[in-house]
């Protein structure tokens, strides 16, 4: 086992890595995180993937300890918006289909909405998405996943939630089922908080510049050369420098592989936009707005609202993507100053060379689409802990990392294309481009067998790389409903069944509405900003108010919960 180990870089990837890594090895002698005082970080990465909280749970971090220092709020779905020709939007919700008799409520959809629509009946007119979810319906009216006492909405989840026993489960690897919410935050307070946490715990933070790497004689990195502490010696280093890859690509030689023929977004611009989140609620969401040469992004935390627009350098230039993103945000970005970033898109060939391993964006990285760089930060971790060898690291332990953490981000990247060869917009040089940008094998042969049938468990890429198959569903239905026909054998299944799943949804849906709380109001709650007790309902925000009347009315939530297991 590693007894000391470097972590080089102190952005997101490098405390969260010095965090878990304290929490999880006890024998580990030492773990020191050298941070640049001159380099600093990306600053953006401030939504998430449902799995974070297992994140939190290892590090036995409950959410009142950290979301209210780092400005956190909820996110139960990404809002896709003008995805299609036509505009409008749908929402991808961190919610799994309900199954009817062997079928998938997308499918039965896709079977009823046809007829039973036009009666009256069925899953009703309703959009796929609303039909099949109770998700959509909370984001729209700014709901709160948890109620005020601390109870998440699904109570299929409801005990991984519970903060007196706690989740059985903290890792990926085990995870088994759909957690209903993610987090927004601001990853530089996040970094902060992580690094007060690792410190705490005994992770010496050095503040100085790595200036050089040098190798041994087996090409393995020796130690690492600093401005003002000079030489740091490990037995394991953590490459967390970002898209510069010092350790790993730099020092190393490890090639980058760039997605760049697939994924054409290649540049950001960012802004910090203030918000008055009292009086216009938090959207418990994620929004992505397409734009004409890429899409934007709307991240509302606590305080502020991030949004920034993920470009195609070869399709505008920086000053027409800055001009297009204030003018998308309107008068809120006055006076904003503008972060321009360019991004590297792909992965090392390998993230773990010799004694070093990539982790972060010096590991690999798409575009923010689905929010999942800091979720590839989580995998990486936890796969280095799997992964750690008992002496000096062995081939097949390296060559086992190596695939996992590939096969996670190219399967991300094949979901990420899917997003644009299944839109139908073509109304921009970009779109089109994008259609025709080289499509991984991989996919060209899956969306043959998708435009007949939606995606499953079986025909989805195996590989873990966290989305299940309602996620292709929910993306290929969303973003061109007209995309896969239903299954033919469900017209000889009788529907009866499914039609009273779908008046379920919708049922349930109106009682979280009447009974869930604001989100605004939730988190206020969350960081003692509003006292429940002694307040009437006319002092609350609009979405507490009809919390506490629906609770009253309907003889408190525990009826909500009961509602949702009668379905589960
Ligand atoms: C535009 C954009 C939007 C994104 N949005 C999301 C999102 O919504 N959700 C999500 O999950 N992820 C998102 N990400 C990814 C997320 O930001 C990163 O995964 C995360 O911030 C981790 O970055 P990092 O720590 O690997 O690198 P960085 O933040 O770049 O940190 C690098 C660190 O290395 C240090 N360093 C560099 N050189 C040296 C040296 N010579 N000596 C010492 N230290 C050095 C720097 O000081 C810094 O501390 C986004 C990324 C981009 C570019």
């Amino acid at each position: 086992m590693a007894k000391d180990i470097v972590v080089v870089g102190g952005g997101t990837a490098g405390w969260m890595t010095a965090a878990y890594l304290r929490k999880a090895l006890d024998r580990v002698g030492s773990i020191r995180v050298i941070e640049s005082p001159r380099v600093g970080t990306i600053g953006v990465g401030e939504a998430t993937f449902s799995t974070l909280k297992l994140f939190f749970d290892f590090l036995e971090l409950r959410e009142r300890d950290w979301m209210p220092s780092c400005n956190a709020s909820y996110k139960m779905a990404i809002r896709f918006v003008d995805w299609r020709r036509g505009g409008g939007h749908f929402y991808h919700p961190f919610q799994r289909y309900e199954v009817v008799d062997g079928f998938n409520l997308g499918e039965w959809w896709l079977r009823l909405n046809a007829e039973e629509a036009r009666a009256g009946e069925g899953a009703g007119d309703a959009p796929f998405d609303y039909a099949c979810f109770t998700v959509p319906a909370l984001c729209d009216h700014l709901r709160s996943p948890r109620f005020f006492d601390g109870r998440v909405f699904d109570s299929r989840v409801q005990s991984f939630f519970s903060e007196a026993e706690g989740p059985a489960n903290k890792a990926l690897v085990e995870h088994r089922v759909q957690y209903p919410y993610a987090y927004h935050f601001d990853a530089a307070l996040l970094a902060d908080f992580l690094r007060g946490y690792a410190v705490r715990r005994g992770v010496e933070q050095i503040v100085d510049d790595v200036i050089d790497v040098r190798l041994a004689d087996d090409g393995s990195i020796d130690h690492l050369v600093t401005a003002e502490h000079g030489a740091i010696r490990g037995d394991l280093y953590v490459d967390c420098t970002g898209f510069r890859g010092l350790l790993v690509n730099r020092a190393l030689g490890e090639p980058f592989v760039s997605f760049g023929q697939s994924l054409l977004c290649d540049r950001a611009v960012a802004l910090q936009v203030p918000a008055d989140s009292r009086a216009q609620g938090i959207e418990p969401f994620t929004t992505a707005t397409a734009l004409d040469a890429g899409w934007v992004w709307k991240i509302p935390l606590y305080h502020r609202l991030g949004t920034g627009y993920v470009y195609s350098g070869a399709h505008a230039s920086p000053e027409q993507a800055e001009a297009a993103l204030r003018s998308h945000v309107g008068p809120a970005a006055d006076g904003c100053t503008a972060n321009h970033i360019a991004m590297r898109i792909g992965r090392s060939r390998n993230s773990w060379v010799k004694n070093c391993v990539a982790i972060g964006l010096a590991s690999g990285f798409v575009e923010p689409l689905e929010s999942t760089g800091i979720f590839f930060i989580q995998h990486g971790i936890e796969e280095l802990v799997r992964h750690l060898p008992n002496g000096s690291p062995d081939e097949a332990v390296v060559k086992s990392y190596n695939r996992i953490v590939g096969e996670c981000i190219d399967g991300v990247r094949d979901f990420l294309v899917l997003h644009y060869v299944g839109s139908d917009r073509d109304d921009t040089a970009f779109w089109r481009d994008a259609k025709r940008a080289s499509m991984p094998d991989s996919v060209a042969d899956r969306l043959a067998l998708w435009r007949r049938r939606l995606p499953d468990p079986k025909s989805i890429n195996p590989s873990f790389h966290g989305f299940e198959s309602y996620s292709y569903s929910v993306m290929l239905l969303g973003l061109n409903s007209r995309h896969a026909a239903s299954l033919p054998v469900l017209e000889q299944v009788d529907e009866r069944n499914a039609l009273a799943a779908f008046r379920a949804i919708r049922e349930r849906t109106a009682h979280l509405l009447a009974t869930l709380p604001s989100c605004y109001d939730y988190l206020a709650h969350m960081r003692g900003e509003l006292e429940l007790p002694a307040i009437a309902p006319s002092a609350l925000s609009a979405g507490a108010a009809i919390a506490l009347e629906g609770a009253g009315r309907q003889g408190g939530a525990d009826r909500g919960e009961a509602g949702e297991q009668a379905q589960a």
